[in-house]
């Protein structure tokens, strides 16, 4: 059994890592108490007291670190400089996913509906529970752990076919066995075609930040799957090393 699916595993390397939290709020009381309950909850929390200065955290993006800056964004409506609607409007423009939680002293229907419409995907009026929040900002991410897993059905690369619902592989139309870590190294390489991991990227997302073990272990792994993937292994078309970096799938 493959704990993929089961976010309760300590071994998930989702929940080994904190999720980082942007609390948008020009409010100085609103702002600290947020924080120091996010905290609470083990949530890496970061703040900005005005539109521009989150825009500016939320295009921050690092190419060998996570693809976005921010797990969740919560957001403030009525802020200076740019308003938290313009500021989600502009955010899903732009692409970026980031669940958004608003968290607004605009109670009417009106202003809740025009929220949800420009792209936010939770609502709270103030004055608001803190229990509630946290609940809301629990249900958000653990939404945005399952949509980034792959949405296909099947992953798939030249003669190599990985489905990932059924844990099953097929190479040149023959099926074969991995072990889990096996596994879960393919799809993670399969999800992210021509990327490149280091070893410690592997470490972490496959086996988990607390590992114990050395990163030969992913290059041990690496050999294994070459003889199950490869038509030749010392000569690979699929697992790639990259030199001084680490590996690349394709
Ligand atoms: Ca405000």
């Amino acid at each position: 059994m493959l704990s993929l699916d089961l976010p309760q595993s300590p071994s998930s390397p989702e929940l080994a890592q904190a999720s980082r939290i942007l609390v948008v709020e020009d409010e100085d009381l609103i702002r600290e108490m947020l924080v120091l309950s996010l905290e609470e909850e083990g949530y890496e929390v970061v703040t900005a007291a005005d539109g521009r200065t989150a825009l500016g955290l939320l295009q921050e993006v690092e190419p060998n670190e996570r693809e976005f800056p921010f797990n969740l964004l919560i957001l403030d409506l009525m802020l200076p400089q740019i308003n938290g609607l313009d500021l989600c409007r502009l955010l899903r423009y732009q692409g970026n996913p980031v669940p958004i939680l608003i968290l607004s002293a605009k109670a009417s229907e009106t202003d809740r509906v025009l929220g949800l419409e420009v792209g936010a995907d939770d609502y709270l009026t103030k004055p608001f529970s803190m229990r509630e929040l946290i609940a809301r900002c629990r249900a958000l991410l653990r939404r945005q752990r399952f949509s980034t897993l792959p949405q296909t059905s099947i992953l798939q690369l030249r003669d190599i076919a990985l489905y990932p619902q059924e844990c099953r592989v097929k190479v040149r139309g023959e099926e074969i066995n991995l072990s889990p870590k096996e596994f879960r190294l393919l799809e993670l390489f399969m999800s992210y075609p021509r990327r490149v991991w280091s070893r410690e990227q592997l470490i972490d997302q496959v086996w988990g930040a607390d590992f114990l073990g050395d990163t030969k272990t992913v290059d041990v792994h690496i050999r294994w799957l070459r003889e199950k993937l490869e038509k030749d292994p010392s000569q690979p078309e699929y697992l790639i090393t990259v030199r001084g970096f680490g590996y690349r799938f394709g």
